[in-house]
């Protein structure tokens, strides 16, 4: 739930490089370019959603998992980032777990690779916007609406036109026009119910120990792969995801 304001400066250096973003991206032209560089359709990952078909969605804040009462799904949020990222998608790979990127539009835009990456690997994209303000819940109809909108662009250019299946709000600053306006793009507000604490870096140990004492609260469990150095959240992620599937928890994606 943090809002995790302060240490975010990282954040501003790539803001200059989004204002130059193409903003003319959407439409069938992206996916259908993209659909002859990925290949066959038979390889096309489950995450994938042809740009030119948005489906509004539900507006109500997301945490049930698809994969019914003892599913947990992982959301990794903030990203993408080249040291953490590749290290965050190793574990996952290591235990056969799918999970939901949370990505911030700039970041997406620095490392489409890793975009690609992730959606490659089976994963599923999110909308966390452009610059991950957490006051935007405080800010115009306006700026939340080109936070969102720009966020989608970057995220869906970066994949190679794989679309965000949900918005995450920065810090959970939710209004009900941002959850009406990314549900009427495809994007399922997506919340959580358990807050690993690892943005705050407070030791393995204590990570483990939260999302193990908190995982009866709720399937979606939050982590992240950037913003700092995230070797705890890595080395937590690699003995949580085994114990969860020793307790008969599955890992599955939340509900769109
Ligand atoms: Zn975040």
């Amino acid at each position: 739930m943090a809002r995790h304001g302060g240490g975010r400066g990282w954040y501003g250096k790539v803001l200059g490089a989004a204002l130059g973003v193409a903003l003319a991206a959407g439409g069938a032209s992206a996916w259908s370019a993209q659909a002859g560089a990925v290949g066959g359709s038979s390889k096309t990952p489950a995450s994938a959603k042809p740009a030119g078909a948005v489906k509004p969605v539900a507006v109500t804040i997301a945490h049930a998992s698809d994969k019914g009462a003892r599913g947990v799904n992982i959301t990794i949020d903030d990203g993408p980032d080249p040291v953490w990222t590749p290290q965050v998608l190793d574990v996952l790979r290591e235990y056969g777990v799918k999970a939901t990127f949370c990505m911030v539009g700039t970041q997406a835009q620095a490392h489409p690779d890793l975009v690609k990456k992730v959606v490659a690997a089976g994963h599923r994209l999110c909308d966390h916007s452009v610059s991950h303000d957490t006051t935007m819940d405080k800010n115009s109809q306006t700026y939340q609406s080109k936070q969102i909108l720009d966020a989608e662009r970057m995220i869906t250019k970066a994949s190679g036109g794989v679309r965000p299946m949900y918005y995450r709000a920065p810090g959970g600053a939710f209004t009900p026009y941002s959850r009406k306006l990314a549900a009427s793009r495809g994007m399922r507000p997506l919340g959580w119910n358990v807050d690993s604490k690892d943005f705050e870096r407070p030791g393995t140990d204590a990570i483990v120990a939260t999302v193990e004492q908190e995982v009866p609260n709720g399937p979606t469990l939050l982590f992240h792969d950037a913003g700092g150095d995230r070797s705890q959240t890595v080395e937590a992620l690699d003995r949580i995801l085994p114990r969860l599937k020793e307790q008969g928890y599955s890992f599955g994606f939340p509900v769109c």
